[in-house]
């Protein structure tokens, strides 16, 4: 199959044609984040021709996800694959051209400007601010278009980032929003049509980013709410502030150089993320006994009573069921020594 007839339909929309198909071949695109957006996203791009996409996530598929997170089935789930592994695996079977690299980790200050290194676009699909905002700050300093978005609720909401041409997040929200402030999905819900519209309208963005066309690009905020049938649309001219932090006169990219906490309350869910410096999953398996629930290349994961352990490969451990970071830590401290 040649990629004229792959793409046929795709070369035939004016604004991309030929010339713009052959740039998304050699474009290449990250998703920070794989779940409802960052998959609906990835499966776009991915599905659209781009060459390249990396894909990072520090989160393993499970059940409740399925019901809004496109690239995964319940096998995924029973075997608490990592998100980034198992949409890779999804998406190298929809487009076998598209050269897709996985990572399984957390974004943070000390790796946030390797994984956005070398993209043409970065597209938001992770769901909360502290994430984005080192985005911001990545993105911004590195010169890299990014395309923001939500969604919660029958809600959401996107924004194209242009570092020097249009307001940056920092512009748009000074002070990031104190833990439990937003809605979140585990507190207000969402409905499947809310991310595929959101991720549509990121996408679109991308597309335009990477085949040049930066004039079309969109310089207002969207917003709808699909239940209600209300849609906003906000113009961010007069947002962009001289004295930002970030994409200011004097950027002081102020969590770029805080450096990272060890420790990370995971949204909603009664989990806290401790970050290990290395993990030896073999050793863990064998000396986890009748505690053992599951093991694989990726993940190991036991019970003890009410709480519910998963480390990952690359040293971080997820403990479900405590209340904050000291008892995840003595949990990780009687387990892991
Ligand atoms: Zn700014």
């Amino acid at each position: 199959m040649t990629n004229d007839e792959r793409y046929s339909r795709q070369i035939r929309f004016a604004p991309i044609g030929t010339a713009g198909q052959a740039r998304l071949g050699m474009a290449k695109a990250t998703v920070i984040g794989c779940g409802a957006l960052g998959a609906a996203v990835a499966e776009q791009l991915v599905r659209a021709g781009v060459g390249r996409i990396r894909l990072i996530d520090r989160d393993y598929v499970e059940l409740s996800n399925l019901q809004r997170q496109s690239l995964y089935t319940e096998a995924d789930a029973e075997q608490a694959l990592p998100k980034a592994v198992a949409a890779a695996s999804r998406l190298r079977a929809v487009n076998s051209r598209c050269e897709i690299e996985a990572v399984v980790d957390d974004v943070r200050a000390a790796n946030v400007e390797k994984l956005v290194s070398g993209s043409d676009v970065v597209v938001d699909g992770c769901d909360n601010f502290p994430t984005r905002h080192l985005m911001n700050e990545a993105c911004v300093r590195a010169q890299i278009p990014w395309v923001y978005g939500a969604c919660v609720g029958s809600y959401g909401l996107s924004v194209a980032i242009l570092p020097g041409q249009t307001p940056c997040l920092r512009c748009l929200q000074d002070e990031l929003p104190g833990a439990g402030e937003s809605p979140t999905c585990d507190t207000s819900g969402i409905i499947p049509p809310a991310v595929q519209v959101v991720a549509g309208w990121q996408v679109a963005e991308a597309l335009k980013i990477l085949v040049g066309n930066i004039a079309a690009v969109r310089r207002v905020l969207w917003a709808s709410d699909l239940w209600t049938g209300t849609f906003q649309r906000l113009d961010l001219a007069a947002w962009r502030d001289p004295a930002c932090a970030v994409c200011g006169m004097t950027p002081r990219y102020p969590l770029l150089t805080a450096g990272d906490a060890a420790a990370v309350v995971l949204c909603g869910r009664d989990a806290v993320q401790i970050r290990r410096p290395s993990a030896h999953l073999g050793q863990l398996r064998e000396r986890l006994g009748s505690a053992l629930l599951i093991a694989n290349d990726y993940v190991v994961r036991w019970r003890d009573g009410e709480q519910t352990a998963t480390c990952f490969c690359d040293g971080r451990v997820i403990v479900q069921g405590v209340q904050n970071a000291v008892q995840a830590r003595a949990f990780c401290d009687r387990w892991l020594g």
